[in-house]
């Protein structure tokens, strides 16, 4: 699961400058969500191939009394959800009052936390930081967020046992393919007709030796903003007398996973709203949780957004988007409290999300009523449909047959007065499908070509619901 990284501090200390250097020219999603007073900024963010979830918590002084000490409380509530906190202080203003009253809480936290001096550029650093130990947290970090200096090194030890687990696994995998053909050293005598019967014996080896996706349960998350409706869609789709509910124990921090059966399928309902732990004598601060959300999102196969009519679509929902197509999701829209609205306030809420959501035109958009039960019951079809669109398996002469009459259809353009030739696609991988075309100059395909072969595999194929990624291979 995606570790989260919370960076806290005084204002001013470069918290922002340190999040914008992680998240890079990903997209921020500012959680300017009702119900949370104090603006955070979450990001996603990559060491190698370790992916995680940055949080900038806002500035905190220590200095709050009243309704700024409630805010600040929430604020610090987010450490709680992460498992290392950076703990920044500025090396040039020296050491404050309001990073004592931080370290203070700190302590008391029990979180990893790693002491972060930073504008250690251009100083002499050592004396500069020497009286942050008196903090009491151990190690003093040295970083310049501003010009990136020390902050893999920060991150390497942060995030050491994410690392070392992910490269143990990658140890595990690689040793399970050792000795096996990689399945594209072909023989040079061999004509393409052979070569792509050769490749279609290699797909069919590869996936009578992974892993059926068929036999696994469809993990489901229900995720959108605060209000739309999703305790309710939850209860509903629980309640429903067609859906056999496991018994789950133990409550986390984390969402609630619930198993169930319907028609004959089994899900994992991932629960984001919490709707299994009301009635708990301990309710959390906030019912909604940004990292919740994201967590529940990686870990999910199919997300169902939840979408408010009443209220239209507004940033927030479009980051949440944002977020599930970067982590290579499915997804199937429900656009709830579709009950009670007059023909023409209809009409005018399908025009809007024609015009704003016209870009994911292959995820399934659903009218219901979480409330009255209304058009529930159909997106499970959608959610199975977008699982199996995200797991279909294409052999190479499929996708090489398609990928020809995309061409025939719509030649490639000149690239430096040669034609790009594509000569062969094959799968890459699933869950989100991979497609890899191998020609000759591929690499300089202009976007609205590799975007027009995307979209010539997605209808091909039927995929609803699921990104499709096609990369490019030069030559055989
Ligand atoms: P935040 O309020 O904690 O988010 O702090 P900011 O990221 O907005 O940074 C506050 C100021 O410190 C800005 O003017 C930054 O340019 C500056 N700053 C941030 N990092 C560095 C650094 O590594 N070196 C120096 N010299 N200045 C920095
Ligand atoms: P959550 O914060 O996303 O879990 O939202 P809730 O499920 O708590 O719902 C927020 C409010 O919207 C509650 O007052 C619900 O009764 C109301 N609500 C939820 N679904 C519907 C619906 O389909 N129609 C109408 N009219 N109201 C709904």
């Amino acid at each position: 699961m995606m570790p989260v990284v919370a960076l806290v501090g005084r204002p001013n200390v470069g918290k922002s400058t340190l999040f914008n250097r992680l998240t890079r020219t990903r997209d921020a999603l500012v959680a300017d969500f009702p119900g949370l007073t104090r603006d955070r900024k979450y990001g996603q963010a990559s060491i190698g191939e370790l992916e995680f979830i940055v949080v900038d918590t806002g500035g905190i002084d220590g200095s709050e009394e009243g309704i700024e000490l409630k805010m600040a409380e929430q604020s610090l509530a987010a450490i709680d959800e992460a498992d290392v906190v950076l703990f920044m202080v500025d090396a040039r203003a020296g050491l404050t009052v309001a990073d004592e009253a931080i370290a203070a809480h700190l302590r008391r936290c029990q979180k990893q936390t790693l002491l972060v001096a930073n504008k250690t550029d251009g100083i002499d650093a050592d004396s500069a930081v020497s009286e942050f130990y008196s903090l009491g947290l151990g190690d003093i970090y040295h970083i310049a967020a501003a010009h990136g200096r020390g902050v893999l090194s920060l991150l390497e030890t942060a995030l050491a046992p994410q690392l070392e687990e992910l490269a143990e696994q990658r140890q595990a995998a690689e040793l399970a393919l050792a000795g096996e053909d990689d399945g594209l050293t072909l023989d040079p005598e061999l004509g393409f007709e052979d070569t792509l019967a050769a490749l279609d014996q290699l797909d069919e080896e590869e996936a009578e030796s992974a892993a059926p996706f068929e036999d696994l349960p469809i993990k489901l998350a229900i995720v959108g903003r605060p209000n739309v409706g999703k305790s309710t869609l939850t209860n509903r789709i629980l309640g429903e007398e067609r859906v056999v509910v496991y018994d789950m124990p133990g409550t986390t921090r984390d969402s609630i996973y619930i198993p169930m059966e319907r028609d004959g399928q089994e899900f994992i309902l991932i629960d984001t709203a919490g709707v299994r732990r009301r009635g708990k004598v301990h309710e959390t601060v906030e019912k909604f949780s940004v990292i919740k959300t994201l967590k529940a999102i990686e870990d999910a196969n199919v997300v169902v957004l939840v979408l408010d009519a009443r209220e239209g679509i507004s940033e927030q929902d479009l980051s949440l988007l944002g977020f599930v197509l970067n982590a290579g999701r499915s997804i199937v829209l429900a656009v709830n409290k579709w009950d009670g609205l007059s023909l023409d306030v209809k009409e005018d809420i399908k025009r809007e999300l024609d015009r704003r959501l016209g870009f994911i035109d292959f995820a399934r958009l659903h009218f219901i009523s979480a409330l009255h039960g209304s058009g529930v019951g159909n997106l499970f079809g959608s959610v199975t449909e977008a699982y199996e669109s995200a797991t279909k398996r294409v052999n190479t002469s499929m996708l090489t047959r398609i990928m020809q009459m995309a061409q025939d259809d719509h030649q490639p353009p000149l690239v430096r007065g040669r034609r790009v030739k594509l000569k062969y696609a094959h799968a890459g991988g699933y869950n989100p499908p991979r497609i890899i075309v191998h020609g000759n100059q591929v690499k300089d395909l202009p976007e609205s070509y590799k975007r027009y072969l995307m979209n010539y595999f997605r209808r091909s194929l039927h995929i609803m619901g699921s990104p499709i990624r096609v990369e490019f291979q030069e030559g055989d």
